[in-house]
């Protein structure tokens, strides 16, 4: 899905989009004339291989996910801004992007996370 920035309006409008396992789901606005917020949920029953013991266990992801999308080169001072340079918010790459994030973190299974939450003590 790919909306035109001129398209989008400061009234926040209703989104989903399936990307395998992963929904994300919420709204999206207009804050100024460059400046789009993204703010959803992504939610997933995924399968994962734990990273300390290679268990594979089922993960429930349900993030709350706020970004921000500039038409252009963003000169502010936020550092959490997608920039988009063909005037499309591409909602498809955005929430690739934020998956792959999630992926990229470690993950322990649930016997591993409490091993580690001990550990600390
Ligand atoms: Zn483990």
């Amino acid at each position: 899905m790919r909306i035109a920035f001129r398209k989008i309006s400061s009234n926040a409008s209703p989104f989903e989009i399936k990307n395998r396992a992963y929904i994300s789901k919420g709204t999206f606005r207009r804050l100024s004339h460059t400046l789009v917020e993204l703010d959803f949920r992504l939610y997933a029953p995924v399968k994962r291989i734990c990273d300390r013991c290679g268990a594979e266990y089922l993960h429930e992801v349900d993030e709350k996910i706020t970004l921000k999308v500039s038409d252009g080169a963003f000169k502010g001072e936020d550092l959490d801004v997608i920039e988009c340079f063909d005037h499309y918010v591409d909602f498809d790459a955005i929430i690739s992007g934020e998956i792959e994030a999630e992926k990229s973190d470690y993950h322990f299974c649930p016997q591993c996370q409490e091993t580690e939450n001990n550990q600390g003590e």
